[in-house]
């Protein structure tokens, strides 16, 4: 009997219904589409963009508290998130030249850039100087490169200084205690070349009571930098705001009964290997509960200080997914392999030993009845590890060549960040829905390069 129940598949973990997206699902596009462009496609719902950052910017107004949200870059390239961000005046967070030359390229002004990222290359240092970008500044050394490129440039730096953060010790990124000193002491010295605006961080994890305690304590070091006649009236709290892709209902009975047996190979995770798929306070709720611990943002406006914050994936949630055709299906005891037209460097999470769970959604070519049909899902590479989902997911019916394979979500991280022309695949094209004037259009994100 344990055979059938494992044949069944792993315990489902259905991403959160959303109607918009059936609507598009439900029609003609994505089958044409795939015919079309002969290879997977990422689809990109920009309304979805400005729905979530119009969202953390009243969470700002609601708790009176002055800031500026910057969509941290890299966690999607697409271009419409940068033309979205110029019009509505939203800022981008860049960590490479290529990255600022986009943002600035797609209309967004240099005062609504903030450079993060370890040692800076001198090319971004001094396009970032020229546009006034904020600069947070990382060591030392780089302190140095930046006053240099401000001189040169005869105008102002707008730096932060990155914090070490004191409950992760072991983060390669900030300064410490004794480089924060030596940082402020330097600012001062370097008169108008410098513009210290205050402090930034950015944490791993996605704990808001942290996150608030850290904010604190730059309030602190913003009043302590004002002795010395900085500016000081910042402060940034990096991203890290978590996304809920799933009921906490189906999130919980996936880490419950998951096991080797869920997954092609016997391959076993660990629930430390997965992102956590459900949040009760994702996103902009997130930034609420940090701007209520021990009433920060009453500490923001007493000290006239603005909270600067860099969302990335919380930005992109469900404004996109991704699209594959099935290839071919065969049969394994138990269950099946299902081969799509892509790999899984278009879903990033299977390159970090981990797995990027909301079920994928079958698309069937032809409507056929049949019995439900366990299979995970492979790319059509010549790697073994190249497994798009190494789980057992549950589908309706098992699925032919033709099908489509939709992985819900993916616009945060999943699309391109690890994404190559292995095997000589074409990479998968960006498709924008465009929603203006209440019909549902389709475009290229980007032109194909001249
Ligand atoms: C990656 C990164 C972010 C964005 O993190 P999310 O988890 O996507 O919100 C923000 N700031 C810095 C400095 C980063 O490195």
């Amino acid at each position: 009997m344990a055979v059938t129940t494992r044949a069944s598949g792993a315990p489902p973990l259905p991403a959160h219904p959303d109607a918009q997206l059936d609507a598009v699902l439900g029609s003609k596009l994505p089958h044409e589409l795939s015919y079309a462009l002969g290879g997977p496609f990422h689809l990109l719902m920009p309304d979805r963009f400005d729905t979530n950052s119009t969202a953390f910017k009243h969470e700002l107004t609601e708790a009176g508290v002055q800031g500026q949200v910057y969509y941290a870059k890299k966690a999607n390239k697409a271009a419409v998130w940068m033309d979205r961000c110029a019009v509505s005046g939203t800022g981008v967070d860049v960590a490479s030249a290529g990255e600022l030359r986009d943002a600035l390229g797609h209309g967004v002004r240099g005062e609504d850039v903030v450079v993060t990222g370890p040692a800076k290359a001198e090319g971004l240092l001094r396009v970032a100087v020229l546009h006034g970008c904020l600069i947070a500044v990382d060591a030392l050394d780089e302190l140095e490169r930046v006053i240099d490129q401000a001189q040169a440039a005869a105008r102002p730096a707008r730096v932060l200084l990155r914090r070490l953060p004191p409950a992760q010790p072991h983060s390669r990124f900030g300064l410490d205690d004794r480089e924060l000193t030596s940082a402020l002491a330097r600012c001062a010295e370097a008169g108008d070349a410098v513009v210290m605006e205050g402090f930034s961080f950015h944490l791993s994890g996605y704990d808001t009571q942290a996150r608030g305690e850290l904010a604190a304590e730059l309030i602190d070091l913003c009043l302590k930098a004002r002795v010395l006649g900085l500016r000081a009236d910042r402060i940034s709290i990096g991203g890290g705001f978590a996304v809920d892709y799933t009921a906490a209902e189906h999130w919980e009975r996936f880490l419950r009964e998951q096991g080797p047996h869920d997954y092609h190979a016997g391959k076993s995770f660990t629930a430390s290997d997965f992102y956590p798929y459900h949040s009760p306070a994702p996103g902009p709720a997130a930034l609420r509960a940090i701007l209520t611990t021990d009433g920060l943002a009453g500490r923001l406006r007493e000290a006239g200080v603005m909270l600067l914050l860099e969302p990335g994936r919380a930005l992109l949630d469900r404004a996109g997914c991704t699209v594959f055709r099935v290839q071919g299906v065969k049969d394994r005891p138990g269950y099946g392999i299902v081969t799509v037209d892509g790999s899984s460097l278009s879903l990033s999470e299977q390159w970090f030993n981990s797995e990027y769970l909301p079920d994928p959604v079958l698309l069937p070519a032809e409507a056929t009845p049949g019995e439900p049909y366990a299979a995970c899902v492979g790319g059509a590479t010549c790697l073994e590890s190249d497994m798009v989902t190494w789980r057992k997911v549950r589908f309706r019916a098992r699925p032919a060549v033709g099908d489509l394979l939709v992985y819900p979500n993916t616009a945060g991280y999943q699309m391109d960040s690890n994404e190559s022309p292995f095997h000589e695949l074409p990479l998968p094209r960006k498709v924008v829905l465009d929603t203006a004037g209440g019909t549902t259009r389709w475009r290229f994100d980007r032109p194909p390069l001249a």
